[in-house]
């Protein structure tokens, strides 16, 4: 007799593909409310999973009723929250067929097909930053992954290439703006950090030059860390400065454009990322700005070959993995991981069918809503734009609000469905943000929500 978890079931495939195909079609998806839910989750999931199994209607009866509107739609256009998402029905749909495939992108042996289109969709990352014939990586879960492995490989490659010359405790230049996962990366690797100090919020090579020669450890640097677009605010590193002082200095260049680096694809605003061509590692993450379902980053390196020297896993079990044919790629040799999902391949497929000009357009709208968004917070009285926007990141005063007014109007517009905002911290005062990044965010819907802080 055959385990039946392993039958093919019509009926449990026609539940769950109904339901697949009815998200897909909800145009607006409703916005949710996350943890605003007055109910006790646990509660509700008690005595769910037991030794005989449940019914899957009614498992998915509480997933439908319960459990999603417990969860913040990240793909609405009314999520302007963090850092929102916006995944192409193309790629939704790919990550189906990934799924119902088991398809692994592990090494070449196990998965040339799926590894070969993975690195298409990277190829047009490189091309896009202008990196020379022969980079690549790979597709890791996450930005905070892809700042750790690319670092480990400027930490690594600067301890051969200095051999007794190399700091004992080497450290890392960051600017005060850097991303949280960078921070954590670090202290993963051991590294300390040196902190730039910047103005107006932008490290520059002027000012990096200056922290290398004024600080204490200052010589034990070994690698550099700009930022192509910061989460709070949206601001890009003075990337094309920064790579001077690197080069200068022999530091391993090492760009975070989680957010940011998808404005690669528009023309509007690519002269802001001059000096990215010169970086040794990047990453980029296509499931924030890149329409790419979760998780899914790109960490692409100038020169793999340091990276495979790094990361390449040494086990006798793994060693018919390595048969040094000309085409061969494990993407295992470029991040800390090893067994992974081919979690590139949405994007692929998505890029595939749609185009790349879709892409810069989408993007272009987003960068279009914003400047009309920040213009509009211009135009209103009682509203006050904190910095021009350089990307899809609005910060702005309510005259006499504090954080407790700010987090009031964030209840107020997840209780009417209109909206999921929250404040953040610029120069230690709270501050309205909009993160903008779904085209169907319109300037209809954001002076909608804008109104209601009158
Ligand atoms: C989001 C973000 C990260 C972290 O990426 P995850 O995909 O959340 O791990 C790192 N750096 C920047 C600039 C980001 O915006």
């Amino acid at each position: 007799m055959r385990n039946p978890m392993f039958v093919y079931d019509e009926k449990l495939t026609d539940l769950i593909f109904d339901y697949c195909r009815w998200r897909l079609s909800l145009d607006p998806v409703p916005l949710d409310y996350g943890g605003a839910v007055d109910e006790s989750l646990a509660a509700r999931l008690d005595g769910l999973i037991n030794a005989a199994g449940t019914d899957p209607v009614a498992v998915m009866e509480l997933f439908d009723k319960t459990l999603a509107t417990a969860a913040v739609s990240v793909d609405s256009p009314r999520f302007l929250a963090f850092i929102p998402a916006a995944p192409t029905k193309a790629a939704l749909l790919f990550d189906m067929v990934v799924a119902c495939s088991s398809l692994q992108g592990t090494s070449w042996i196990e998965a040339a097909g799926p590894v070969a289109a993975e690195n298409q969709a990277l190829g047009v990352l490189t091309d896009l930053a202008g990196l020379p014939e022969g980079a690549g990586g790979c597709f890791v879960a996450g930005g905070s992954a892809g700042n750790l492995s690319g670092l480990m490989v400027g930490r690594d490659t600067a301890r051969h290439r200095m051999g007794d010359d190399a700091p004992e405790r080497p450290v890392v230049a960051i600017s005060e703006e850097a991303h949280s996962s960078v921070g954590k990366a670090l202290h993963v690797l051991g590294i300390e950090p040196l902190l730039v100090p910047c103005d107006d919020h932008r490290l520059t090579g002027w000012a990096l030059r200056d922290a290398l020669a004024t600080h204490p450890r200052g010589d034990d640097v070994i690698a550099v860390v700009a930022t192509g677009g910061t989460t709070n605010a949206g601001i890009i590193d003075d990337l094309d400065g920064v790579a001077d002082v690197a080069e200068e200095r022999k530091l391993w260049f090492h760009v975070d454009g989680a957010y940011g680096c998808a404005a690669l694809f528009a023309p509007s605003v690519r002269d802001r990322f001059r000096g990215i061509e010169r970086v040794d590692s990047f990453v980029v993450d296509p499931h924030k700005w890149l329409f790419a379902p979760f998780d899914c980053a790109a960490l692409l390196y100038r020169e793999p070959r340091l990276a495979k020297a790094v990361h390449s896993q040494d086990a006798s079990y793994l060693e018919v993995l390595h048969r040094d044919t000309p085409e061969e790629w494990n993407p295992s040799d470029y991040a800390y991981h090893l067994t992974r999902r081919a979690r590139g391949m949405p994007l692929w497929f998505s890029l595939a069918v749609n185009g790349t000009d879709a892409y810069r357009d989408a993007i272009e709208t987003v960068l279009a809503t914003t400047q009309a968004t920040a213009d509009l917070i211009e135009s209103l009285p009682h509203l006050e734009l904190v910095r021009r926007p350089e990307l899809s990141v609005v910060l702005f005063r309510r005259s006499g609000w504090g954080k407790a007014d700010y987090e009031a109007w964030s209840d107020h517009l997840l209780e009417e469905q209109a909206g999921f905002v929250m404040h953040t911290t610029w120069e230690g005062e709270a501050v309205g943000r909009l993160a903008l990044l779904h085209p169907d965010t319109s300037i209809e819907l954001i002076a909608e929500l804008l109104a209601s802080t009158a």
